[in-house]
C-alpha cells in the first residue's frame, strides 16, 4: 500500500491509464484540426471526435448529435442557464434550483437576476433530496428552467431525476442537471428520465481535466444561446477549435466507465459501507450527512461535532480527505450544503468527506479506517485535558 492513500475522489480523479494510452496519438501523430475538411489530417481527427460523441452519448442513452463538447462541467451549466434565459427570454423570467447545487449552477443564476430573471430555490428535506411538493408549487407560468443535480459533490446524494423530469415535461418546462458526479457511478437514462440538458465533467469519472459535455436532447426542439462565438463549432453552440485529445479521453471513459458500472458501484458500496460501519462501531457522536438509501456508492459524508476538522485532516496527513467541495475550500467557512439541510452550526462546521474511487482498495479503507478512528479519539482525549 502506498501513502498518501487518495480519497478525494469528488474533487478530481486520476486519468485511467486506458484513456491516457487512447489520447496519446491525438497530441502528436494524429494532431490533426476536425474543422480541417479537405485533407486526411483533419479526418482522422474528426472520426475520432465523432466515435467520442457516441461513446458519450452511449452511457446516458443519448444520440451523439446532442452532445456539445465543453470544458467541463462549469462551462456546461453555465450554457445551459444562461443558454435558456437567454434564449427564451421572450417567453418567461423565472429560474428553479436548490440551495445545494454546486456554484457553477449558484452563481449562473445569480448572474442573470440583474437582467430580470428570478430565481427560486426549492426546499430540501433534511436528507438532502428535494422536496417535489415544493418543486411542484414553485414552477409558474413564467417557468423556463428547471435545473437541480443529479447527486451532490459534498453529501453524493442522488435526486429523483425522473420524478423531476415528468414534472417539468408535464408544465412544459425545461430540466437541466448537472451530472457532473453522477455519469459513470450510476445509471443515467436521459430518454427515460425526460432530461432536457445534462452536464458532464470529464476529470470527475477518470478524463482528464478541462474537457466535459452538455447534452442538449432534443436538440433543435431546445435551443440555447451560445456564450462564446467564433468559428461555430459544435453547431454554433461551443464555438472554439475542439479539444481533440481530451474529447478522446472522455469518450474512452465512458466506455470503460458504462462496462464497469454495476460490478463497481457494487465494490464501492461495499468499500463505502465497511468504512460507515467502522467508524459508527469506533466512535460515538458522529453524524452521517444526507440521505444513506439515495446515495452514491463511493461518497460518505461525516460530521465530528467538538472536533476541529482541520486539525484532523493535518494529523492525518497521510490520507488525502477533504472537509467539503474543493470548489469553496481554502475558505474555512462552514458548509453551505449541510447548512442547507438544516443541521445544527457544530454539524456543518465539523464534516469531512470521503470519495472513493476506481483504486480504492479495501486495505486503504480499513487503514483510513483506523488513523480516523485512533486520531479522533486522541483528538478528543486531548480536548478533555485541554479544557479540564
Ligand atoms: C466538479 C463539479 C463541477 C465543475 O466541473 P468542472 O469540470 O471542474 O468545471 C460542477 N458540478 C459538480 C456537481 C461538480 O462536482
Amino acid at each position: 500500500m502506498k501513502l498518501p492513500i487518495y480519497l478525494d475522489y469528488h474533487a478530481t480523479t486520476p486519468v485511467d491509464p486506458r484513456v491516457l494510452e487512447a489520447m496519446l496519438p491525438f497530441f502528436a501523430e494524429s494532431f490533426g484540426n476536425p474543422a480541417s475538411r479537405n485533407h486526411k489530417f483533419g479526418w482522422m481527427a474528426a472520426t475520432a471526435v465523432e466515435n467520442a460523441r457516441k461513446q458519450v452519448a452511449k452511457l446516458i442513452n443519448a444520440s451523439a448529435k446532442e452532445i456539445v463538447f465543453t470544458s467541463g462541467a462549469s462551462e456546461s451549466d453555465n450554457l445551459a442557464i444562461k443558454g435558456v434565459a437567454h434564449r427564451y427570454h421572450d417567453r418567461g423570467n423565472h429560474i428553479i434550483t436548490m440551495a445545494t447545487e454546486h456554484k457553477a449552477v449558484l452563481d449562473s443564476a445569480k448572474r442573470l437576476i440583474p437582467e430580470g430573471i428570478t430565481v427560486t430555490l426549492a426546499r430540501l428535506q433534511p436528507d438532502g433530496l428535494v422536496d417535489l411538493d415544493d418543486l411542484k408549487r414553485a414552477i409558474t407560468d413564467k417557468t423556463l428552467l428547471v435545473s437541480i443535480m443529479a447527486a451532490n459533490n459534498e453529501i453524493g446524494v442522488i435526486q429523483p431525476l425522473a420524478e423531476i423530469g415528468l414534472l417539468c415535461r408535464e408544465r412544459g418546462v425545461l430540466f437541466h442537471t448537472d451530472a457532473a458526479q453522477a455519469t459513470g457511478k450510476i445509471p443515467i437514462d436521459v430518454q427515460a428520465m425526460q432530461i432536457d440538458l445534462l452536464s458532464i465533467a470529464g476529470h470527475k469519472m477518470y478524463a482528464p481535466k478541462g474537457i466535459g459535455a452538455l447534452c442538449v436532447i432534443r436538440r433543435g426542439a431546445v435551443e440555447l444561446t451560445p456564450i462564446l462565438d467564433g468559428g461555430g463549432h459544435e453547431g454554433g453552440l461551443r464555438s472554439g477549435t475542439l479539444n481533440v485529445p481530451g474529447i478522446v479521453g472522455l469518450g474512452k471513459a465512458c466506455e470503460f466507465c458504462r462496462q464497469d458500472m454495476p460490478e463497481e458501484s457494487r465494490r464501492l458500496a461495499a468499500l463505502r459501507d465497511r468504512l460507515k460501519d467502522g467508524l459508527l462501531a469506533g466512535l460515538d457522536g458522529i453524524h452521517i450527512n444526507g440521505s444513506l438509501e439515495h446515495r452514491l456508492p463511493n461518497n460518505l459524508n461525516v460530521s465530528f461535532p467538538g472536533l476541529d476538522v482541520a486539525t484532523l485532516m493535518s494529523a492525518m496527513s497521510d490520507i488525502a480527505l477533504s472537509s467539503g467541495s474543493a470548489c469553496t475550500s481554502g475558505t474555512p467557512e462552514p458548509s453551505y450544503v449541510l447548512k442547507a439541510l438544516g443541521v445544527s452550526e457544530e454539524v456543518a462546521n465539523t464534516p469531512l468527506r470521503f470519495g472513493l474511487g476506481r483504486f480504492t482498495t479495501e486495505e486503504e479503507i480499513d487503514y483510513c479506517l483506523r488513523r480516523v478512528v485512533e486520531t479522533v479519539k486522541k483528538l478528543r482525549e486531548m480536548g478533555s485535558t485541554a479544557a479540564a
